[in-house]
C-alpha cells in the first residue's frame, strides 16, 4: 500500500459526562481528542477544492457532538464513537484516534490520561484512490499514487490477434493507465464450466501489466468499457468472447467486493493466465498464492492444460528497460 496522505486535528476539547463515578456522571469533565485521518489528499491539493478533503471545521464539530453525546463509562467507547464519526466520512481509510482525560478521577498526582486506537478500512483503499474523472484534473502523476496492476486478455471470437491489439492500445490511452509491459500472445483451448470444448474457438490470451493511478473499481470499470466497446456481451457465464479483461493483481492490494475481487479468485488455477504471465515477468508473485511459474506447474501438472505460442509481434513495443 502506498502511504497515505494525514489530516490532524489536536487539542479538540469536550465537556461531556463519561466515567464509571457517579461524580462524573453529575458534574462531567473536559475531555481532550486528537484525531489524525489517512486518506488521499493529492487530488484536493491538485484541484484546490475543498469537496476533495475532509473539512476539518464540519469534522470538529462532528466529534464534539458525537463526544458530548450520552454520557458512558470508557474512554475507549469514546473513542470508537469518534473513529464512527471520521470513519462516515468516505474518503477516509484509516484513523488514529486519542482521547485525553486531564482531569480523571485519580488519586496520585498525573499529568495526563489517555486512550489512543487505530482502525483501518483497507477495503476504503480503491474508493480513495482516484476516479477517472479525478484523473484528469492531475497535472502530473505523482509516482507515490501509481500502482502496479496485471491484467489478463482474451478473445476467442472474431479477428482474435486484431482485438487484442487494439484492446492494448485503447487501455494505454486511458487517463490514469499506461501501459508497461506485454506478454507474448498465446493460444488456449476454449474452457467451459462442463471443461475443455475442443469444438469452439481457440482463445488468444495475453497478460500485460499497466501502471495506474486509478483505484481498482476504477480499472475495472475502464476495462468493462473496453470489452464493450468490442462487442462483448455477458449472456453466458465464460461463454464465447469477443474480448475478455480481467484485473488479476493490483499491486499487492486485496479487494473483496460483489463485483470485483483482487487478486483474481481464478487465476492461479488457469494456465492461459499463468502461461502468458510468466513469459512477461517470470520473477512475477500472485499474491496470496505465490510464484506465478510454480502455480503454472501446478496446473499443467494437475490438468495437463494445454498452452501455445501464437506467432504474434509484440503486443506492445515493450522498453528495454522493462524487459
Ligand atoms: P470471467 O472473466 O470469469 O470469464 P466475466 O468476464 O463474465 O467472467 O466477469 C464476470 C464478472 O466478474 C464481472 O461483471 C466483474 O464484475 C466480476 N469480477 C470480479 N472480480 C473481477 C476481476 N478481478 N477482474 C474482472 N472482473 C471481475
Ligand atoms: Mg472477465
Amino acid at each position: 500500500m502506498n502511504p497515505l496522505d494525514e489530516l490532524t486535528l489536536t487539542g479538540l476539547r469536550v465537556f461531556a459526562h463519561h466515567g464509571v463515578f457517579d461524580h462524573e456522571r453529575r458534574d462531567g469533565q473536559p475531555f481532550v481528542i486528537d484525531v489524525t485521518l489517512h486518506l488521499p489528499l493529492a487530488v484536493a491539493g491538485a484541484t484546490d477544492e475543498l469537496a476533495r478533503t475532509v473539512h476539518y471545521g464540519v469534522l470538529a464539530e462532528e466529534i464534539v457532538a458525537a463526544v458530548e453525546r450520552d454520557p458512558v463509562d470508557l474512554i475507549e467507547t469514546v473513542a470508537e464513537r469518534v473513529v464512527d464519526v471520521v470513519l462516515a466520512h468516505e474518503s477516509v481509510v484509516g484513523v488514529r484516534v486519542t482521547v485525553h482525560k486531564p482531569e480523571a478521577p485519580i488519586t496520585v498526582p498525573f499529568a495526563d490520561v489517555s486512550v489512543s486506537i487505530t482502525r483501518w478500512l483497507p477495503g476504503r483503499l480503491p474508493a480513495a484512490a482516484f476516479s477517472a474523472r479525478e484523473v484528469a484534473t492531475l497535472r502530473h502523476w505523482d509516482q507515490s499514487a501509481v500502482t502496479r496492476a496485471v491484467v489478463a486478455l482474451g478473445a476467442n471470437l472474431g479477428d482474435r490477434e486484431a482485438t487484442l491489439r487494439t484492446a492494448v492500445a485503447e487501455l494505454d490511452g486511458e487517463p490514469g493507465v499506461r501501459v508497461v509491459a506485454a506478454s507474448p500472445i498465446v493460444q488456449t483451448p476454449a474452457l467451459k464450466l462442463e471443461g475443455v470444448d475442443e469444438e469452439a474457438p481457440a482463445y488468444l490470451n495475453a497478460v500485460i501489466a499497466v501502471d495506474t493511478v486509478l483505484g481498482p473499481r476504477a480499472l475495472l470499470s475502464v476495462l468493462q468499457r473496453v470489452e464493450t466497446r468490442h462487442g462483448r456481451t455477458r449472456e453466458v457465464r465464460w461463454g464465447d468472447r469477443t474480448l475478455d479483461l480481467d484485473l488479476l493483481a493490483y499491486g499487492s492490494a486485496a479487494v473483496l467486493d460483489q463485483d470485483l475481487v483482487v487478486p483474481h479468485p481464478r487465476a492461479h488455477e488457469r494456465a492461459f493466465v499463468l502461461d502468458p504471465w510468466v513469459r512477461m515477468d517470470a520473477g512475477a508473485v500472485l499474491p496470496g498464492h505465490g510464484r506465478v511459474a510454480d502455480l503454472l506447474a501446478d496446473v499443467v501438472a494437475a490438468t495437463g492444460e494445454r498452452v501455445d505460442e501464437f506467432p504474434a509481434a509484440p503486443l506492445v513495443p515493450v522498453p528495454e528497460a522493462l524487459r
